[in-house]
């Protein structure tokens, strides 16, 4: 018999991205959490647990040896949705296989990985189910699994879901494991889950696979971010979940005093928190519940953080798609929910919700506090050449009425066993492959463009954008948060440090900013110049004159309103 309080535990995190939960740097998803809080529960000491990102294995190769050590290597991952990542690079199959040969101890392997394995986290792709050489796979809860494995002397486990009061228990005991993560405290961000599985059944999707919707009642979740924020944690993305409008409800039907008690409730527990996200609502529960899910949104919007998201899986706008895949919403459907969201919470910070949807020359000059996204899928059963007009007609139609989309998700599908997409696999997707290309890019530059202006314009602010990268004499970097914008800035700034940015320009799906605010006295030729409008003889004009005492004196001629964020400061050499 394994005594817990001598087992040695390795937890090696993947990383997951599934339709209702992203656990990629930035984000921490439930697993390695609940796990760690699940050993703990059943007679592990924290101190025992020793958590690695895949990252964190690649970039210092002597944490090898801790997979090697351990009593118990649990791998968590898996990716059902395709994607590339600024924040990460999944395990990949052939490394998740590295794992389990070089753990000496006992292995286990869980997560959305447990959905199958395909060649490569992309879309148009087949996946199939794979153990990749581990003695253990859990095809229920991960968490459930490890917590039994320990329980009984790592002999072995039923293949079970947890329960309500377990994972109340676990995300709590668990949330010490944030620390060991390579973002923590400043750079992280912790997924939270209100629900799980799905009233719908969308041929493609891996969601119907958790069952009906089962929810965590308010106190459960509310413990959880207490516990997270203990340990430093100051940004959350309610993201795990496929609608939160339905949270608390009968499954469809939205409850807005479930949904006051939760934001409520996060609020009080963690009154310094930075961010407070969602992902996922279900644009049909706007549509047959209008009354309840404004005043859902309503209270979503006065509890939540700037820059807000709720991701709206359309998924096509063609009937015969959606006849055909079982989509639970029509474009004309999805349109009113578009409308609702944008009247309800399309207001700005310092603006007024009376004037929502805030766009234009007199609007606040913050990001709006919540509005939808759109996904479109391709590849789905039926497709046809029409389909891509038909979505493409439907942003327009939003883009021309004057409302406004946070962002347009457009991906091929993955097929994964279990779905009904499963025997269509990824043969349309591949036929549709040079139009799909076309008609992503004249989405870009038709749509998001655009769009991106009404939702961002010129002198915008973005409070703590991180810097994470630097290429072609620029550095990018993005808020935490839910879908946040990518931000070039002009010049090499110090990676890993955080600095308040204003919009100049704009790509399809980033934008240009520059410090905010942006001082006269002592910008950048590159900073002056990312100004649309100023050339680089005018920006070498501003550098040679200056000080100045006020940004008018500067006389710079810009299509943008320099006073809305350039200042002068007296500069050492002005006094
Ligand atoms: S509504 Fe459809 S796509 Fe969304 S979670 Fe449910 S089954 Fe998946």
């Amino acid at each position: 018999m394994t005594d817990p309080e001598t087992l040695a535990v390795t937890i090696v995190d993947g990383y997951v991205d599934e339709p209702a939960h992203f656990g990629v740097p930035p984000y921490i998803s439930t697993y390695p959490r609940y796990t760690a809080g699940a050993l703990v529960d059943a007679g592990v000491p924290p101190t025992n647990i020793t958590y690695h990102t895949i990252d964190g294995l690649r970039e210092v190769p002597g944490r090898w040896q801790d997979v090697d050590d351990a009593d118990l290597l649990i791998y968590l991952g898996g990716m059902t949705v395709p994607g590339k990542y600024v924040g990460g690079t999944p395990a990949e199959p052939d490394e998740v296989r590295k794992l389990a040969w070089t753990a000496s101890g006992t292995s286990l392997m869980g997560g959305p990985v447990k959905f199958g394995v395909g060649d490569a986290n992309e879309g148009a792709t087949e996946t199939e189910r794979q153990d990749l050489d581990f003695d253990f796979v859990a095809k229920g809860d991960v968490e459930a699994a490890a917590y039994d494995l320990v329980e009984s002397g790592l002999e072995g486990f039923g293949n079970r879901m947890r329960d309500v009061t377990e994972v109340t228990r676990w995300a709590q005991d668990g949330a010490f494991i944030v620390e060991q993560h390579p973002n923590h405290p400043d750079y992280l961000i912790c997924e939270l889950e209100t629900s799980r599985g799905c009233a719908y059944r969308c041929s493609f999707c891996t969601e119907p696979l958790y069952g009906n919707p089962t929810f965590r009642p308010p106190p459960s979740v509310v413990g959880e971010v207490d516990a997270l924020s203990d340990f430093g944690v100051r940004h959350f993305r309610i993201g795990r979940q496929a609608d939160i409008l339905a949270y608390g409800g009968d499954g469809e039907a939205p409850n807005p005093d479930a949904l006051r008690t939760l934001y409520g409730g996060i609020r009080d527990v963690a009154p310094d928190l930075e961010t407070l996200h969602l992902d996922n609502m279900n644009p049909i529960t706007i549509v047959n519940w209008p009354e309840k899910s404004r005043e859902g949104i309503r209270i979503i919007a006065e509890h939540n953080t700037p820059g807000d998201t709720a991701a709206f899986g359309l998924e096509s706008a063609d009937p015969v798609v959606q006849a055909a895949n079982n989509l639970n919403v029509t474009a004309e459907e999805c349109f009113e929910a578009v409308k609702i969201v944008n009247e309800e919470a399309g207001w700005r910070p310092g603006g007024t919700a009376e004037n929502a949807p805030e766009w234009g020359p007199d609007a606040p000059n913050r990001l709006p506090k919540l509005l939808p996204g759109i996904n479109l899928l391709h590849g789905l059963k039926d497709e046809r050449e029409e389909t891509y007009e038909r979505n493409r007609q439907f942003l327009q139609r939003v883009y021309d009425n004057g409302l406004m989309l946070r962002r347009v998700n457009i991906r091929q599908v993955m097929a994964f066993a279990g779905t009904d997409m499963s025997e269509t696999g990824a043969a349309i997707a591949h036929e549709h492959k040079s139009l799909f290309k076309r008609y992503k890019k004249e989405i870009r530059e038709e749509i998001d463009n655009p769009m991106l202006k009404r939702v961002a314009p010129p002198g915008t602010v973005l409070p703590d954008v991180h810097l994470e990268y630097h290429q072609d004499g620029k550095t990018f970097g993005r808020q935490l948060g839910t879908y946040p914008l990518l931000v070039g800035i002009p010049g090499e700034h110090t990676l890993g440090s955080t600095i308040d940015i204003a919009v100049v320009d704009h790509g399809y799906r980033s934008v240009t900013g520059v410090p905010y605010p942006l001082d006269l006295n002592s910008a950048s030729l590159a900073e002056l110049e990312a100004i649309p409008g100023i050339g680089s003889r005018t920006a070498g004009d501003v550098v040679i004159n200056r000080p100045y005492e006020s940004v008018t004196e500067a006389g710079v001629d810009s299509n943008v309103e320099l006073v809305q964020f350039a200042t002068t400061r007296p500069s050492s050499r002005a006094e």
